[in-house]
């Protein structure tokens, strides 16, 4: 069988490495709702945005037409360092499911930031240096993005300031001394350093700060300090695209051994690593060159695409940002405390909700402690620790597998397994204790929220 010549990971040379970014936009017939100022609920062009976002970044933000953007050399050879990542085939879990099913997993937690999160850091980062910025600042919540970006900004000495949710910050003082290694200033929010933060804080003495209003306190700083821009880990189209060098990657190391998949699954927070995972898959579906099933998974405690609302929103709680067309929850949805605090996001980026909405893109939402069994069954046959938000991927690739098991098909399935969980091992913790709840909104906790969605644009 040609199964015996795959080995356990395969691995692409450095010079295999992608060349050029892949925009699924440019494939789309519908394309993802531009961005709308809040005031005026026009369309925001480039001039709009100049003020917060690098130059380079809203060009990329805005094109829905150009198919490939050539990966800068410095970008690359800052890749290099820690990819090609490895495509790895789950023998081991196969072996311990006995299903039938080709199970294949791409793993992006092979560097300190600890996720896929780095691949578009040190993108925005780049930008913001070619243009002569002096630095940049943004927000964190669960902590990875703020890690990746303090080491992209730490190699290519640009000041990074990062405003941390202050329950993250007291809770993992790891993660805040890993970006101070890197040279990143980290701050509680919500903090006395910023206009939005004092407000905040007078109308609500004591709060532990949410990832919406440190967005607000980064985006503040960028706008008010010059030589600095607003940067964002995740839900944009500029971040999807430069994610997409994990699919990339993936179909490039597939193509070598002629394996086509039937199923790619990614968990779902703002939609960056499975976008990035799907693109050129999804690109040949949209050409009509293939077909393929693609599954978002998100925490049922935040269940933006299975059961939100497809809207106008808010991008965060302080409603300073743009409007943006999503599946969204409402902005003033609180999630309940699930530790994969890479998924707690109330929205999903434009370009997936735009599939999802047209039916190119399944949704599934699962529970927390099924997603710890999973992540527990994983570790102790692969080996590799999963983030609890990779774990969400994890579930329901084992739920696919099994029922292959069942039907007795080979269906291959190629999930992305997009960082370690070190940092989360609190999680674990409550999780062999016994004390991990399920907590799922009701239907009328989630009416009151999209009660609450700005007024809709007419004309959509
Ligand atoms: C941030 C994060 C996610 C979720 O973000 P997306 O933008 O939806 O990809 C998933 N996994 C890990 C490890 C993360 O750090």
């Amino acid at each position: 069988m040609a199964n015996e010549k795959i080995p356990y990971k395969i691995y692409l040379t450095e010079e295999e490495m992608p060349k050029s970014w892949y925009n699924v936009r440019a494939d789309m017939k519908n394309k993802p709702a531009p961005l709308l100022n809040p005031g005026t609920l026009q369309p925001m062009g480039f001039e709009d945005l100049r003020g917060v976002f690098c130059d380079e970044l809203i060009r990329q933000e805005l094109d829905n037409d150009t198919a490939y953007f050539p990966i800068p050399e410095e970008i690359r050879s800052f890749y290099k360092m820690y990819r090609p990542s490895p495509l790895v085939r789950a023998y081991c879990l196969e072996e311990k499911l006995q299903t039938p099913a080709k199970i294949y997993y791409k793993f992006e937690g092979n560097n300190t930031s600890g996720s896929h999160k780095l691949n578009s850091a040190i993108a925005q980062a780049y930008y913001a240096k070619e243009q002569g910025l002096k630095g940049v600042t943004t927000e964190t919540g669960a902590g990875q993005w703020g890690t990746a970006l303090s080491m992209a900004c730490g190699y290519l000495g640009l000041d990074c300031k990062v405003y941390m949710v202050k329950c993250s910050y007291e809770q993992k003082p790891f993660r805040r001394e890993v970006m101070r290694t890197y040279g990143a200033s980290v701050t509680p929010s919500p903090s006395e350093s910023t206009a939005v933060g004092r407000k905040i804080l007078a109308e609500h003495p004591g709060t532990t700060g949410s990832l919406g209003c440190a967005i607000s306190e980064a985006v503040e700083v960028a706008t008010t300090t010059p030589g600095y821009r607003y940067v964002l880990g995740s839900v944009l189209n500029q971040v999807l695209l430069h994610q997409s060098v994990i699919g990339l990657e993936t179909k490039a190391a597939l193509d070598k051994y002629g394996v086509v998949p039937d199923i790619i699954i990614g968990c779902a927070g703002g939609g960056s690593n499975l976008g990035g995972l799907i693109s050129p898959f999804m690109g040949q579906e949209l050409r009509g060159e293939a077909k393929y099933r693609f599954i978002a998974v998100e925490p049922a405690s935040c269940p933006s695409l299975t059961r939100g609302r497809y809207a106008y929103d808010f991008c965060d709680t302080g409603m300073v940002c743009p409007l943006a067309k999503m599946y969204t929850l409402g902005s003033n949805f609180i999630p309940s405390a699930n530790h994969a605090g890479g998924l707690r996001y109330h929205g999903m980026s434009s370009i997936l909700s735009q599939l999802y909405h047209d039916g190119y893109m399944e949704a599934r939402s699962v529970e927390q402690t099924s997603v710890f069994e999973a992540a527990e069954l994983f570790a102790r046959v692969e080996g590799i620790l999963p983030a609890p938000e990779s774990s969400h991927a994890i579930r329901v690739a084992i739920d696919e597998a099994m029922k292959c098991k069942e039907t007795g098909e080979e269906k291959t399935i190629v999930f992305g397994l997009t960082g370690t969980g070190y940092f989360d091992l609190v999680a674990y913790q409550k999780f062999h204790d016994g004390e991990m709840v399920d907590v799922i909104p009701t239907d009328a906790e989630l009416e009151e929220s999209f009660a609450q969605l700005p007024p809709q644009p007419e004309t959509l």
